[in-house]
């Protein structure tokens, strides 16, 4: 069984290619399910360059899923997903927000340090301003954070801050061991993202020495492209299957209504 829960499309503004393409290519190599997770609206406009706008939602996002499940249910299971951010303060809308809709499994990413966007390009100048020790201290306090508010069911790409390749001087262990058990504490699941492969760094996320942790604590793995493109749905899931096997006993989590159950890969 092998699935892909992480995928965007060109409402977030910095994908391409439609829904239904992400579908189209999901049958095109054979997996039994696609999640579609775009970038969750945020309260205020928030970061808006890079997200749907709440009306789109509505209009473009949601009713275009079920259309999608509806058409190709003899071909595929679309999951109706979301890639929701962790952003301290806006706690609240997002649990009304999301209560909204009967979401499959919600992603919970971390992409932001107070106002610092630190997975964006455009602000990569930032990690040579701040000290890196600091910045790396700070990411796993909001990833503990997101797993300790219980709006998410998936920790999302959960060592984003190495994704430009600045890596701390300081030994992390301690600091991981405290974000892991509190991960494990919610019941969440995390993803194994195959997206920093295409990145600078040229590394998962999770890194191997990550999964060992999260395979001693017995937490549960899914998997995701991060697809901001058709053609990355799937991309590189030899390498990720041969993770799941040696750090996830050879099983993956989906979800349904928010409910996890596991399966076999
Ligand atoms: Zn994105
Ligand atoms: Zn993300």
């Amino acid at each position: 069984m092998l699935i892909d829960y992480h995928t965007h499309n060109y409402l977030c503004k910095h994908a391409d290619g439609t829904l239904e393409e992400y579908v189209q290519h999901a049958i095109k190599i054979g997996l039994n399910e696609i999640g579609l997770a775009d970038h969750t609206p945020m309260p205020d406009n928030w970061d808006l360059p890079v997200r749907m706008t709440e009306i789109q939602f509505w209009n473009d996002y949601a009713p275009v899923v079920f259309a999608l499940q509806e058409k190709y249910k003899d071909q595929i299971t679309i999951k109706f997903g979301l890639e929701g951010d962790f952003l301290p303060g806006t706690e609240q809308w997002v649990k009304e927000f999301n209560a909204k809709s009967d979401f499959d499994y919600i992603i919970g990413s971390v992409h932001y340090l107070d106002t610092w966007g630190f997975d964006d390009p455009h602000f990569v100048a930032n990690y040579d301003v701040k000290d890196v020790n600091e910045i790396y201290t700070d990411y796993y306090d909001h990833i503990k954070g997101s797993a300790e508010c219980g709006l998410f069911d998936i920790v999302g790409h959960c060592d984003l801050v190495k994704k430009f390749g600045h890596r701390p001087s300081k030994n992390m262990e301690e600091i991981l061991r405290e974000t892991f058990k509190v991960v494990k504490a919610s019941g969440m699941a995390v993803e194994i993202n195959t997206s920093g492969l295409r990145k600078p760094v040229k590394e998962m996320y999770p890194s191997e020495h990550i999964l060992g942790i999260l395979s001693e604590y017995a937490i549960p793995l899914t998997l995701g492209s991060d697809a901001h493109t058709p053609t990355d749905v799937g991309r590189d899931f030899d390498i990720a299957k041969g993770y799941v096997e040696k750090y996830g006993r050879g099983k993956i989590s989906v979800f349904t209504k928010r409910e996890r159950s596991e399966v076999n890969i």
